[in-house]
């Protein structure tokens, strides 16, 4: 006779362990089965926020996810403030920077997912770890049998999505959807370097800028985002390029792509173009290599100031009015063509997954097998950083946990 659980949640997770949490407090009297392939549960939220864990964005609205209609009854009932209060009743302290950005109070992702286990654990959860899900079938009688060892009435698939499969979410969970008649929409990377063909940014390599990145295709904008920027020999990384990659993991192909930066995104054109006139009178015997220093790091400065084909050792006053225009474009729409980004172990969230409208969003329940829930990444659902996907993550969590 096989074990047979009210719930059996497949990946523990993120929106795996709220999911268990949720159903054991809502539901005491049944047995929850919570099953994890990694050796631990919750290994990639240690390494969220660069090991601090951005929990969640204080200004998560339904806009800023790719399928905002089918993500608000979720982040409706469960908005960002009330993550905070269940984490708070779970037995964790949190804080938010001045961009709405939600931490632990320890600033340690560590303290995230204690609190997370403690509580699987307190309410009695049962948790298999080194466990591979790799087969789920459905019984005459509509419950669901697990690798043909455990039986559950209900089923919640919390996998993940494919990126950062050193810790655990691998796509597996796709299989186990695709077995039960769900469709796939092609994953990508999302979160992810970008990869361009220009020789200059690897002269640029090391140097960091701050400014904003416009993604553009034939002229119309696909997307656009500002902050850090971080030249490598590949490309760009950064938190304002993995901020657009976001936008080009939802485009078909890389094709026709192009990054247009602007590093001086508080400044106009006729400002740029006075300030250098002004260095040009004021500082006249200056080369021209430090043209740029006013508001580049050096070394880009340099960088630049060749790649508008000025003869760097020349001094300020010898500056043409081309020279300078050249300056100023080069400042306010540097262009890279994109051919790609790296993959999907360098990628932080995946874009694609179970295709949305196979779900209710009011439940979570698919349309298509009765008592079939999916919460998290798995879904076909992608934000940005700063706290949003880990914010669906514990909506989607909570809403599928609540599965009577
Ligand atoms: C480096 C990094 C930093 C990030 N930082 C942030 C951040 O600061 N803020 C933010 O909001 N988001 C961040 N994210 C994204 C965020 O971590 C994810 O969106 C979130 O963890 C998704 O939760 P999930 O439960 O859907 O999936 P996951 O957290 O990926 O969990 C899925 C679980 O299922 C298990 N599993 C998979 N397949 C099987 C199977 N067949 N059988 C058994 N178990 C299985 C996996 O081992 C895993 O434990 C970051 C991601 C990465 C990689």
């Amino acid at each position: 006779m096989k074990k047979r659980y009210s719930l059996a949640v497949i990946g523990a997770g993120a929106s795996g362990l709220v999911a268990a949490i949720t159903h054991k407090t809502a539901y005491p009297e049944h047995e929850v089965l919570l099953l994890e392939k990694m050796p631990r549960v919750g290994k990639k939220i240690l390494a969220t926020g660069n090991g601090r864990c951005n929990m969640t964005n204080l200004g998560a609205k339904p806009d800023d996810y790719n399928c905002p209609d089918f993500v608000s009854p979720a982040l409706n009932e469960y908005p960002p403030e009330s993550n905070v209060d269940f984490f708070k009743k779970i037995g964790l302290f949190t804080c938010a920077d001045s961009e709405g950005r939600v931490y632990p109070y320890s600033f340690n992702a560590s303290s995230v997912l204690n609190c997370l286990r403690n509580e699987c654990v307190g309410r009695g959860v049962k948790t298999i770890t080194d466990y591979f899900v790799k087969d789920v079938k459905v019984l005459k009688n509509g419950a669901f049998c697990i690798n043909d060892e455990f039986e559950c009435e209900k089923l919640i698939i919390a996998c993940g999505g494919k990126s950062s499969s050193v810790h655990g979410s691998d796509g597996s969970g796709y299989k186990l959807l695709e077995k039960l008649s769900h469709s796939i929409v092609p994953p990508k990377p999302s979160l992810v370097q970008i990869c361009t063909d220009s020789k200059v940014v690897r002269k640029l390599k090391g140097i960091r800028v701050r400014g904003k990145l416009t993604l553009e295709k034939n002229d119309r904008v696909c997307g656009e985002s500002h902050g850090e920027i971080l030249f490598t020999d590949y490309g760009i990384s950064g938190i304002a390029s993995l901020d657009v990659s976001m936008f080009i993991a939802r485009e078909k192909t890389c094709s026709g792509l192009k990054i247009v930066l602007d590093m001086a995104q508080d400044h106009s054109e006729k400002e740029l173009t006075d300030y250098i006139l002004y260095e040009a009178e004021s500082s006249p015997l200056s080369p021209c290599e430090n043209v740029l220093s006013f508001i580049l790091p050096q070394k880009a400065g340099e960088v630049f100031v060749k790649e508008c084909g000025i003869d760097a050792q020349k001094s300020f006053s010898d500056l043409t009015e081309n020279d300078i225009k050249e300056l100023v474009r080069i400042l306010k729409s540097f262009t890279l063509d994109v051919v790609g980004t790296k993959g999907f172990d360098m990628s932080q969230v995946t874009c694609g997954g179970a295709v949305t409208d196979e779900f209710s969003n009011v439940t979570l329940q698919s349309k298509k097998v009765k008592n079939l829930y999916c919460c998290g990444e798995i879904l076909d659902v992608d934000a940005g950083c700063g706290g949003y996907n880990l914010q669906w993550a514990w909506s989607s969590g909570r809403l599928a946990g609540l599965c009577k």
